[in-house]
């Protein structure tokens, strides 16, 4: 943003983030670990988020979705292990080498120009082979596994993946956990086939955060933790799950706080209406707060005159619809509110917290894509 005071912030918690990875350290006892920072580290910042990793030495790698964002990680400092989850453009492969990325593999074709880019380069090139165990979305089936080690053999430098790797579909979603057991019993079968074709991998990791924190039998070697490591449960369910097996309530903290100044107060007569579409009519004399934050900087419109913001720790109703760059709210029972003052969109203050699962369910929507969408412009800062 470059301005000296921002309008909008977001703080972040440094000892919240850290007690989560402490939390999924010891889950993961002695497996390695591999943090998620895709999606902007879920939208909590991504240079922020990897210098708090940095600072730690129990973290062996991050897990990103793009190339850029592998490229953002080395740009933050982070000189550890970077596994890149997505696909990555043909044209762009010497970049993997040359950031020392290990990308994941679903494409042959990907995969023999990798070979091509890492014997021109002289330069090995760790991979990590995606296994389709069920969830049908980037990996490899057991009919193509020995067209992938044919062309593993033929390489230079890289005769083998590094890793292989699976992702489970229904584990968030449900109590009932039998579609995971069979994914789980595939992914054996599959890696023990990868075995007797001789690319014998040397990890081989399934687990975001619902299966690390439910099964220990899902951590093999490494685990993929995203939503957990920002403090929040990757479900209701997940979270019930854990509870019903005698599981602790204190294992992850929220991180995130979402704060703006209130540019203006306005005073309305009985019968005024507010903002776009006229959605909201007051009926009575009603004091409103003007605050710069609109959809346009992840704010969904579908909150409009449903959600509440806390300012002076009560709660103030959003009134009319959310605009792209401002909303209004209710401050009328609140005394002493001037302009200047700080609200809360997201986060706590005394008694009051809104939650990025309160906002989610406010949206109709999870709080993975709330947390997603909170626009990178947003100023970002570490607090203790
Ligand atoms: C996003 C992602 C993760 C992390 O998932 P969470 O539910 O956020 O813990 C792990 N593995 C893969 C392949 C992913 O895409």
């Amino acid at each position: 943003m470059g301005t000296e005071s921002p309008l909008q912030w977001i703080e972040l918690s440094r000892q919240a983030f850290n007690h989560n990875i402490d939390s999924l350290v010891r889950l993961a006892s002695g497996k390695k670990v591999a943090v998620s920072v895709k999606a902007n580290a879920y939208g909590h910042g991504l240079p922020q988020i990897v210098s708090l990793l940095a600072e730690r030495n129990d973290v062996d790698y991050l897990s990103v979705h793009s190339l850029g964002e592998g490229i953002d990680c080395r740009e933050a400092g982070w000189k550890r292990r970077i596994i890149v989850l997505g696909p990555i453009p043909d044209d762009c492969l010497d970049a993997v080498p040359e950031f020392d990325l290990e990308p994941t593999i679903f494409d042959i074709g990907t995969l023999k120009k990798l070979g091509a880019v890492s014997k021109r380069r002289k330069q090995k090139i760790q991979t990590h082979l995606k296994l389709e165990t069920g969830t049908n979305r980037q990996g490899i089936t057991i009919d193509e596994l020995p067209k992938f080690a044919n062309a593993y053999k033929s390489f230079e430098y890289i005769k083998k993946p590094y890793g292989a790797s699976m992702h489970f579909a229904n584990i968030e979603d449900t109590t009932a956990h039998e579609y995971a057991d069979y994914q789980l019993k595939k992914f054996h079968k599959m890696t023990a086939m990868m075995t007797k074709l001789g690319i014998k991998p040397t990890i081989r990791h399934a687990a975001a955060s619902a299966a690390m924190i439910l099964f220990d039998k899902t951590r093999f070697d490494l685990v993929r933790p995203g939503i957990a490591a920002y403090g929040l449960w990757p479900s209701k369910e997940t979270y019930l799950s854990y509870r019903l097996s005698g599981g602790e309530n204190d294992l992850f903290w929220s991180v995130l706080s979402w704060k703006a100044k209130i540019t203006q107060i306005k005073n309305l007569e009985a019968d005024s209406f507010v903002g776009y579409g006229c959605s909201y009519r007051t009926t009575s004399k009603t004091k409103l707060a003007i605050i710069p934050v609109g959809y346009c900087d992840g704010y969904d419109r579908r909150l409009s005159n449903i959600a509440h913001l806390i300012i002076k720790g009560m709660r103030s109703p959003v009134r009319g619809r959310i605009c792209m760059n401002l909303l209004m709210a209710d401050i009328t029972d609140i005394k002493g509110v001037k302009a200047g003052e700080t609200a809360i969109l997201i986060g706590q203050d005394k008694s009051e917290q809104v939650s990025i699962e309160q906002v989610a369910d406010w949206s109709s929507t999870i709080h993975y894509e709330v947390a997603a969408r909170l626009s990178s412009d947003l100023p970002r800062q570490v607090v203790e």
